[in-house]
């Protein structure tokens, strides 16, 4: 019964439901019949690689050099000694075994490098085990004002000291503490400021994706366009939610507002997305031609706008595609909770109605 199908009469499809984007994947095919769960691996310690790796704010060519490291794939002479390349395993410095652990954090070169970094976190460097520790150790630690780098430090940091270390080995020339310490920082605080950049020039060019209106979301809504802030409250203990929407059409303050009560509603997200097919049924009914919906729940908004696939709500979102095209332009935009109080208060409010509990159906 808590399954929400779409009320219009969209096609079903098949969807893959071990994975998240409903797409068959080798992997999780093989995972499925091996009974595990599609988890990504992660050790004792906590290491996470989508969290620590895949989704880092820094650049894709940092991750992938983070997944070699982690993987013991990159050629320092510990990796090669264990894949039977190579006898020679000396730290090019000092003479020590050349291990993950040495080149990145003990040896005397990277203790120096290290100590140019001014961290928030004061962490023992030299003895952190490995990188992946190191990436879990350093999730909370940002780099102090000066450096002029707000994402994290450290893959840059073990990229300028394997680079250093391979300048000595191939080209015989040798960096210095400070100039690869240096090269760290400002590597990091390039890329920073390119992403400052991007951000700016994708938040004015808007596209369409799958088919939906994605619209200038961060427009302001030009006259006649009327504004709808939804909102759902939702009670886990009867599945039960109290979907609410309030219309306005600045720059009247006049505002109409629309509630009701949802049965077999398994989760919030489904609550909220339910909030937005009433609001848009209601808006479609009243002849209107710009709409603008809000809602506070970001992962709701990223799926109508085509960004994720949630197969949860997919008949939802397929009903919330088809009446949003009943209309000229219609966007679908996030909105804080503190904005969205109004909205929030009468969904709370229609749930705790006695109505609500005397007038659910049987059966
Ligand atoms: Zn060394």
């Amino acid at each position: 019964m808590n399954l929400q199908p779409s009320t219009l009469g969209a096609e079903d499809s098949y969807i893959w439901y071990p994975t998240r984007n409903g797409i068959y994947s080798v992997k999780s095919g093989y995972h499925s019949i091996k009974g595990q769960a599609l988890t990504p691996a992660s050790n004792q310690s906590g290491f996470d690689w989508i969290k620590d790796v895949w989704s880092g704010t820094f650049s894709p060519k940092m991750k992938t050099f983070l997944w070699t490291t982690i993987q013991k794939a990159i050629p320092l002479g510990a990796n090669l000694q264990s894949s039977g390349v190579t006898q020679e395993i000396k730290c090019i410095r000092c003479g020590q075994r050349e291990t993950e652990a040495h080149i990145f954090f003990s040896c005397e070169f990277a203790v120096k490098v290290w100590e140019y970094t001014h961290l928030t976190l004061n962490i023992d460097i030299a003895s952190l085990p490995d990188v992946a520790s190191a990436l879990v150790a350093f999730r909370n630690n940002r780099c102090l004002p000066p450096l002029g780098v707000t994402t994290p430090l450290l893959p840059w940091i073990l990229w300028a000291l394997w680079t250093a270390r391979n300048v000595v080995i191939f080209e015989q020339r040798t960096y210095t503490v400070e100039e690869t310490a240096i090269r760290a920082i400002k590597l990091a605080r390039e890329w920073n400021q390119a992403q400052l950049t991007q951000k700016k020039i994708s938040t004015t060019t808007q596209g369409s994706i799958a088919g939906l209106p994605l619209l200038g979301l961060s427009q302001p809504p030009s006259i006649g366009t009327r504004i709808i802030k939804t909102d759902a409250a939702w009670d886990k203990k009867t599945q039960t939610a109290g979907l609410a929407w309030i219309a306005s059409e600045p720059p009247s303050s006049r505002t109409t507002q629309g509630a009701k009560i949802h049965w077999n509603v398994a989760s919030p997200l489904a609550a909220e997305a339910l909030a937005i097919r009433n609001a848009l049924q209601d808006a479609a009914a009243s002849g209107i031609t710009f709409l603008q919906i809000y809602s506070d729940n970001q992962t709701l908004i990223r799926a109508i706008n085509g960004k994720i696939f949630e197969k949860e709500i997919n008949g939802i979102l397929k009903d919330i595609e088809t009446l949003s095209s009943l209309f000229v332009e219609s966007s679908f935009c996030f909105i804080s909770r503190a904005k969205n109080g109004l909205a929030d208060s009468l969904a709370k409010s229609i749930l705790r109605t006695p109505l609500c509990v005397m007038g659910r159906p049987t059966g």
